[in-house]
């Protein structure tokens, strides 16, 4: 595309609109907001029937609990900051138990202490837990003597490299079913590079997994906790968010189409009911901050090239189903339970929900309760998804008593709830950073369309803040060409 010449456009403040509105979105908003120059107008526009993407909390039987994310890391500074930022710094909470348990052999085993991802970096702490066999940690402790090959530059899947180095077993008890936590995904299709990148730079000069990984387990405080949330849910930090950005949130409208104009962008919104059908709105700058598949479709006709790369990730779907439960249960100590995929079971991880976080009963006045929450779906496994709410709830409770017997039984709940997130959780394939690296190469000629979101730079909470906020400064530092009504597009 020629350079195109701005000649009377700002005679207005600059537009610029963020399309969807998940935290990633939100932040990149609340960042414009912060430090715009004046007079700068953000619009962030929604598909759904409101903001928070994969953050929103609902009620089951009266209690507060998060239909989708339920923390966030705290030992990295950008999802702290942002609570901080919004006025919930105070309402800050960390967990009230401590220490999982992965089901192994039939029953639960506490997990190892200090493991990165489920690498082992304390082998006594690995070998007291029983996690492995005698066979799997006598292949652990024999690693740093079986030199690996030198990774180099180069990415390969997380769950070949560590069976190649540590054997199958610490990649199916220890790093799949953590890594499922957080990608729902399978450790030999995920990439080492993008899902555990400090490893993966530990590597390059240091042949023994064990040691890289003892080397990377992290310098913070022990006495931080690592992960946190906000007191009556995350929907409280989605609002705040929102409403410092000053933005005009427009919602249940999807984006149909992107186009660039000599001047700008226009954006097509389509409608979810009949509100703004077939409506264009202006735009001096865009934010892309959704996943891959409709960005794919908004970018077909900005970069046909870029749009196919960024349609190749894939996504796992999950459901959560949670469950409160009549009573103060007894259940085991910890947070919860995870159950490796070579079990075969439909539940791949269980949250005891109101022993983790205490402050979910904070103001609940109703009778004693205990909350629960499985999680269940994995990369490629879909067809346990495909029961309606009751067969699914009625599977995931017949699982739990045999999973997490409990003395007295599992007592039929007051309230269940599914929560199904189809396509939710990307895939980072082998590879991964260098498709996004060539994505943001091929869109470096148009500096004010930014992309943002898990699809990209991270799923996690904190990374997608992080990634909207590094696409708002891209942003930013083309503004003032704009309102100099200089080229700023390639
Ligand atoms: C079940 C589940 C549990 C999770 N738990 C955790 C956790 O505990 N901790 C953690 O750190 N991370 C967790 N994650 C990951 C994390 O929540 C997400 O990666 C993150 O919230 C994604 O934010 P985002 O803004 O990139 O995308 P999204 O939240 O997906 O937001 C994108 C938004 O774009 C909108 N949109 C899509 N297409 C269009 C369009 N054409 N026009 C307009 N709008 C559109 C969507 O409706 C959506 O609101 C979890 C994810 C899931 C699914």
């Amino acid at each position: 595309m020629g350079s195109v010449l701005f000649e009377d456009r700002f005679t207005r403040p600059p537009h610029v609109v963020v399309i969807g509105g998940g935290i990633a979105g939100l932040a990149a908003a609340l960042r414009l907001r912060d430090a715009a120059p004046e007079g700068t107008t953000v619009t962030v526009v929604e598909q759904a029937g409101s903001v928070g993407g994969k953050l929103r909390t609902g009620r089951v039987a009266g209690v507060p609990i998060e239909d989708g994310a339920e923390s966030f890391l705290l030992r990295v500074p950008e999802g702290r900051a942002l609570a901080e930022r919004v006025g919930l710094g105070d309402d800050l909470v960390s967990p009230t138990a401590s220490g999982a348990t992965v089901w192994v052999d039939g029953s639960l085993r506490a997990l190892p202490a200090g493991t990165v991802l489920g690498v082992p970096v304390d082998l006594e702490a690995v070998a007291a837990s029983g996690v492995l066999s005698d066979e799997g940690l006598a292949r652990v402790r024999a690693e740093p003597g079986r030199p690996g090959t030198p990774l180099g530059e180069g990415d390969v899947a997380v769950g070949a490299l560590i069976a190649d180095r540590l054997g199958p077993e610490v990649v199916d008890r220890l790093v799949e079913p953590l890594l499922g936590g957080v990608y729902a995904g399978r450790a030999d299709r995920l990439s080492l590079r993008a899902t555990m990148p400090a490893l993966a730079a530990g590597l390059a000069d240091q042949p023994s997994l064990l040691k890289a990984a003892r080397a990377n387990r992290g310098t913070a405080a022990p006495n931080t906790p690592v992960f946190g949330t906000v007191r009556g849910g995350l929907s409280r930090l989605v609002t705040a968010v929102a409403h410092e950005s000053r933005a005009a949130i427009r919602t249940g409208l999807p984006v149909r189409s992107l186009r660039r104009t000599p001047d700008g962008w226009q954006l097509t919104l389509g409608s979810a009911g009949s509100v703004g059908v077939g409506t264009t709105i202006a735009a001096d700058a865009v934010v892309l901050a959704v996943p891959a598949a409709p960005a794919s479709r908004l970018l077909a006709d900005v970069h046909p090239v870029a749009a196919g790369t960024v349609g190749v990730l894939e996504y796992a779907s999950v459901a959560l189903v949670s469950l409160v439960l009549p009573g103060r249960v007894a259940l085991p100590p910890g947070t919860g339970a995870l159950v490796p995929a070579s079990s075969g079971r439909l539940v791949k991880a269980v949250t005891y929900v109101s022993q983790k976080w205490g402050h979910v009963l904070d103001g609940y006045t109703g009778e004693p309760v205990t909350v629960v929450r499985a999680s269940v779906g994995r990369y490629g496994e879909e067809t346990a998804l495909q029961l309606d709410d009751e067969s699914l709830i009625a599977a995931v409770r017949a699982e739990l008593a045999t999973l997490v017997p409990l003395a007295a039984g599992w007592p039929a709940p007051l309230g269940a709830q599914v929560n199904r997130w189809g396509g939710a959780l990307p895939q980072y394939a082998p590879g991964h950073l260098d498709r996004v690296a060539s994505v943001r190469a091929a869109l470096a000629a148009e500096p004010t369309l930014a992309l943002a979101g898990a699809a990209y730079d991270g799923v996690g909470i904190p990374a997608c803040i992080r990634s909207g906020q590094a696409a708002a400064d891209r942003i930013l530092a083309a503004l003032p060409a704009i309102r100099r009504g200089e080229p700023v597009h390639g």
